[in-house]
């Protein structure tokens, strides 16, 4: 029975139709083979323009539709939907883009036709191949995984837990928090942000819902979206959890002060045995034994021997944890651009040039000098501050975008200096002044008025060629005044270089991990920027926070909430539909030679040594066709892949309706 192609050419507007003649593509596509009827409209996406498709599919009894417009990322969902709802398997549908591969980049109107024209054939020679698929369908197991307990991560964790259902949080550090809980006050509204963010960390640290899991990493994950088992390395503390009290007796008593450069920056100590902060969650130390006297020369104890419980373990070893969940958050944060690479700016050699993070951690009172704003002597007050905005970042050697946060902080940074050092100039010297966010532009006025001297132009260099007197001991920085045009040269006695964020430098590792992918400069990449900001291409993982790009903290909680939206929409549904598109083996013509195992990335197939030959989960298929294009025998096809189906496309692409090679353009 010969097949009856609906093909319809849509205008999105001016934004095909500006660039491609869509009618002539449609008079053109309906002496295509097979084409029963050839229709252009404006927005094919409206529910008009579906209503279209499913008329005719019901009225002239098409048996395939193809829709020429924009990306099947887009719309392929929207069309599939129209042939369901007009009782034609959603999988005899193919979609042409002729909007991002035509119009969007192409300047002259006849060549964008031709393409046009060549795209349309292809889609109709394929559609022609197409067969029915099913999709299959999934129990959700109602757990979640959520790696990353800084407040995007404890945010979602807690959102599903108040629903009522079972959440993993894994975090690698001995304490959730994140960067937050190393912050003294949080721009706008200055609010303590221990304060805001401890009772948070509490909740999720004792959530009957919450399975802690922290000092811990994921090591494995198999499975898919509803099914995903997780391998976890709960590291060893060497102290019993159920037997220590938190009392800190341990920590006092620990004769080896180590400096502190993670949660104090650098800029302060702790013990080799420790609790990242009073407000730590879990309250329960862990012995660094990089630094444990006991560890490197076995001898000391001095922490078994006066805990009060006996709560020490020396011999702990780490713990593999095996969980089963349905879905996954992934909510990682970032790093701090480490400012030694730009060496003109003196970081790691000059010893008053600090970074944001080491000044959150000095302005704050639980912080390594108590809140006092001093040199790197420990004493001394400055009396004058630089503060260096968009380092490392809006600069293309280093990271081209925004870390959105930087221009907020630094006025934060002013403010609180001038709070505690009345008699001191601040000066800022900055690119442009960002503050898009509720409150903050209000912020910057109210800076303004405070006396910080604010100096238009990106810094040149920091150095300690004090020549002039006065300018002992002084730090000169020298900048370029684009508001004046004059070169500047400010001796100040102390720099704070406002440090853009970066990845994490391990993202890569983690996206592999769950088979997401990153950017080129290595965030999380989303399933939509606009439209799907917290899903990823892999069903059942999300993203929320600082993982996914810079963000202040507002929309880091916002992101959590919204990832974990997402999930509870899914556990509530208590089922998933599965793609069909994935791989078959012929196992009457499979050697058993194994290639694909191997080579799949999904770990999608299995040797079935009673039979010899190899076989597909389909639930763990994706659908990639690596093992389809490795097999040496040839006996994979990937469903809606097939050679066929790819050689048709291939045949439709080159060859016009008359015979003719079709002019193609290269893009
Ligand atoms: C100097 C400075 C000052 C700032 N001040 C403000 C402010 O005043 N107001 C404001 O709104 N914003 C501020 N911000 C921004 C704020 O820090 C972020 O918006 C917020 O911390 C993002 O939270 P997050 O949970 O996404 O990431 P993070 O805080 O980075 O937390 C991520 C967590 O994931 C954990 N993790 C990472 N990798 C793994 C892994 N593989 N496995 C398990 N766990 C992992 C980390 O240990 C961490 O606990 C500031 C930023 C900086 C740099």
């Amino acid at each position: 029975m010969s097949e009856k192609i609906g093909v319809y050419v849509c205008h999105c507007g001016s934004n095909i139709a500006g660039k491609v003649d869509v009618e002539e593509v449609a008079n053109w596509a309906s002496d295509l083979p097979n084409v029963e009827v050839a229709r252009d409209y404006k927005f094919m996406c409206s529910s008009l323009g579906q209503e279209l498709v499913e008329t005719d599919i019901k009225e002239k009894g098409l048996t395939r539709v193809v829709v020429a417009a924009c990306s099947p990322h887009m719309h392929e969902r929207t069309f599939r939907g129209a042939c369901a709802r007009a009782g034609l398997n959603p999988y005899l549908f193919e979609m042409a883009n002729i909007r991002e591969h035509v119009s969007w980049i192409h300047e002259d109107r006849d060549e964008a036709t031709a393409k046009a024209k060549a795209l349309v054939s292809a889609a109709v020679h394929r559609v022609a191949h197409h067969e029915p698929l099913e999709p299959m369908r999934a129990e959700i197991n109602p757990a979640t995984l959520v790696v990353g307990g800084g407040v995007a991560g404890i945010q979602a964790a807690l959102e599903i837990a108040d629903a009522g259902y079972p959440v993993y949080l894994v975090e690698r550090e001995p304490s959730i928090g994140g960067h937050m809980a190393q912050l003294d006050k949080t721009f706008p509204t200055l609010d303590c942000s221990a304060c805001i963010l401890t009772p948070k960390m509490f909740d999720a640290g004792s959530h009957k819902n919450i399975t802690l899991l922290s000092y811990s990493q994921v090591e494995e994950v198999d499975g898919y979206v509803g099914n995903f088992t997780v391998t976890i390395r709960k590291k060893a503390r060497h102290v019993v959890e159920d037997k220590c009290t938190g009392c800190g007796i341990c920590t006092e008593k620990c004769p080896k002060r180590v400096v502190d450069t993670v949660f104090e920056a650098g800029l302060g100590y702790r013990k080799a045995i420790y609790r990242p902060f009073p407000q730590a969650v879990p309250k329960y130390p862990v012995i660094d034994t990089e630094n444990c006297i006991y560890f490197e020369r076995g001898k000391c104890k001095a922490c078994q021997m006066f805990c009060p419980t006996g709560a020490i373990d020396f011999e702990q070893e780490d713990e593999i944890v095996t969980v089963e969940v349905g879905n996954v958050i992934l909510a990682t944060g970032y790093d701090l651009f480490d400012p030694r690479k730009i060496p003109q700016y003196g970081y790691g050699r000059l010893a008053n040039v600090f970074t944001s993070l080491e000044f959150e951690r000095m302005v704050n009172a639980a912080g390594p000098t108590g809140g006092k704003i001093v040199l790197r002597d420990g004493v001394t007050e400055p009396k004058s501050i630089a503060i260096v905005h968009c380092v490392g970042s809006r600069d293309k050697n280093y990271h081209e975008y925004c870390s959105k946060v930087c221009c907020m902080y630094s006025l934060k940074f002013a403010h609180l200096v001038h709070e505690r050092l009345p008699e001191a100039e601040v000066y800022n010297f900055y690119i442009d002044i960002r503050t898009p966010g509720k409150g903050y532009e209000e912020f910057y006025h109210r800076l303004l008025e405070e006396g910080t001297h604010f100096i238009r132009g990106r810094v040149a260099e920091v150095t300690d060629a004090a020549r002039r007197p006065g300018e002992e001991g002084k730090l000169i920085v020298q900048a370029e005044d684009t508001l004046v045009g004059m070169q500047r040269r400010v001796p100040v006695d102390m720099v704070i270089l406002s440090a853009g964020v970066e990845a994490r430098r391990d993202a890569d590792e983690v996206a592999h991990l769950f088979g997401i992918s990153c950017s080129h400069d290595n965030w999380f990449i989303e399933k939509h920027p606009k439209l799907d900001p917290v899903a990823t291409m892999t069903d059942g993982v999300f993203i929320a926070g600082c993982a996914q790009g810079p963000k202040d903290i507002p929309d880091s909680v916002a992101q959590g909430a919204a990832a974990a939206a997402r999930v509870l929409g899914l556990i509530t549904q208590g089922e998933v539909e599965i793609e069909p598109v994935r791989a078959i083996i012929d196992e009457e013509r499979c050697s058993g030679c194994r290639i694909c195992n191997t080579l799949c990335p999904y770990n999608a197939i299995d040797f079935i040594e009673d039979l010899g030959v190899s076989r597909v989960n389909p639930a763990l298929c994706k659908g990639c066709g690596t093992c389809v294009a490795a097999c040496p025998s040839g006996v994979i096809t990937g469903a809606h892949f097939s050679n066929e189906q790819i050689m048709a496309e291939i045949e439709g692409i080159l060859v016009s309706p008359d015979g003719r090679e079709t002019v193609l353009v290269a893009a």
